[in-house]
């Protein structure tokens, strides 16, 4: 599409970043399933590996079809450029990776998804990061935690497990006063329901497997960069304000500006990390964008009607969905979540941790899968499964304790999964 009126979002997620196929017309995107790219001579060579010139190579770095999908996302999020990479925990470490180095940290928020707790307490210890975990709702904690070595705040918008929602707004006015940047994993809103970098968020990571793809086919991830995060204000961040060696002592922020995050993320990231996402993985992810906006309506809708509906249920102790009336979110919904609260909430059985394990598996609509944002619903015991490395105060810390089922709503019929659930609540407190 030309730089013409802004268009809707509806509008844009089916054609920001496509046009019709340059060789042959076609419509739809095609995959190019294509490794390599010819130069047109050893100049034009010269100038894409200098960075002087933008163009395909080889698809570690770049893919038609995956330049497609960036560019769809980034501009459904208010980004100026977009790098996708082969999963959302990819993307997470492609984010912090230009910022962290050894005995840096990341301020990140009790509240995520599973892998990440682990990804951030676990694993990014052998690079030499650790990650300092805070309630993000405490503004003054998270104040008090982020040191001379903090190089990033992370937070979920709608939050994994519980489907809390995140004051990003005022988190992120927190990083601006410490000079680092705001990192927003919005996987579970989607950019339908929350816009971050409109909040004043740096950065947002996606797990595109979730809602984005919507279909449970395909692995991905992505980071969007808001281009305003003056990356050469302090010493913090080397590898984006001081020279590369690399690439002959280029600047990537002095040379590319607010597109400097989004160069190192392919020119040094993907080159150099591997973690790429291939034109498949994309093109799924392409179709599925097609009708996001449908799609999380109809997630919003049947979520409200089915957490309404368990909370009046004598067999349920309480549920978090933020869409509520009664969550202490409501007013939060109501002011920055204008279209939902998501489709993701847990609730809590009477008969804790045995009633739990007969539900999930008395369902017969439900899935019990360790996955959410599909167009089928989807439960899963958090507890027994994704949490279950944490410790008894992290699980409880992260929503997740032994008497927590968590439910991804999906689109089909809410008459049916409520008599889904009823008949499974029924088992489960027999
Ligand atoms: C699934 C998920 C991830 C990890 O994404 P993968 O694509 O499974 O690597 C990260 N954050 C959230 C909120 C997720 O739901």
């Amino acid at each position: 599409m030309s730089d013409g009126p802004t268009y809707g979002f509806d509008t844009l997620q089916i054609h920001a970043g496509a046009r019709p196929d340059p060789a042959t017309g076609a419509r739809q995107t095609p995959i190019y399933q294509t490794t390599a790219y010819v130069f047109r001579d050893a100049d034009h060579a010269a100038a894409l590996f200098n960075l002087q010139e933008v163009g395909f190579i080889y698809s570690r770095l770049t893919n038609p079809t995956v330049a497609v999908l960036q560019e769809r996302i980034a501009t459904l999020e208010g980004g100026v450029g977009a790098v996708c990479c082969s999963s959302g925990h990819a993307a997470q470490i492609m984010a912090l990776f230009p910022l962290m180095g050894p005995g840096c940290n990341v301020v990140a928020s009790t509240r995520l998804y599973g892998g990440t707790v682990t990804q951030f307490s676990q694993t990014i210890k052998r690079f030499g990061w650790s990650a300092k975990f805070v309630d993000t709702d405490d503004l003054d904690a998270v104040k008090d935690v982020i040191d001379e070595n903090t190089r990033a705040v992370f937070c979920e918008s709608i939050a994994n497990p519980g489907g809390y929602v995140t004051d990003i707004r005022a988190l992120a006015d927190v990083a601006d006063a410490a000079g680092i940047p705001l990192i927003v994993d919005n996987t579970s809103a989607t950019p339908y329901l929350c816009r971050p970098i409109e909040q004043g968020a740096t950065l947002v990571v996606h797990s595109t497997t979730k809602y984005l793809t919507g279909n449970g086919t395909v692995t991905g991830g992505c980071i969007v960069d808001s281009g305003k995060f003056d990356w050469s204000a302090n010493d913090k961040f080397p590898s984006l304000s001081e020279p590369e060696a690399a690439y002959h002592g280029l600047k990537f922020h002095e040379t590319f500006g607010p597109l400097a995050f989004t160069f190192h993320g392919i020119a040094i990231g993907l080159r150099d990390l591997g973690m790429t996402m291939n034109p498949q993985a994309a093109h799924y992810t392409l179709l599925g964008i097609e009708t996001l906006s449908l799609r999380m309506e109809r997630h919003v809708e049947n979520a409200q009607k089915i957490a309404a509906w368990l909370e009046a249920d004598d067999r349920v102790d309480y549920v978090t969905y933020a869409g509520l009336p009664s969550s202490p979110y409501h007013d939060r919904v109501q002011a920055q979540y204008k279209k939902g609260a998501g489709a993701l909430f847990t609730f809590a059985v009477k008969g804790g941790y045995d009633a739990c394990v007969k539900l999930v598996n008395s369902l017969e609509i439900f899935s019990h899968v360790a996955n959410l944002g599909d167009a089928r619903s989807l439960i899963i015991h958090s507890a027994s499964t994704t949490h279950r490395q944490l410790t008894p105060e992290q699980q409880e810390a992260a929503g997740a304790g032994p008497n927590v089922v968590r439910v991804s709503i999906g689109i089909e019929d809410a008459d049916d999964l409520i008599a889904d659930l009823d008949q499974a609540l029924a088992k489960a407190s027999a």
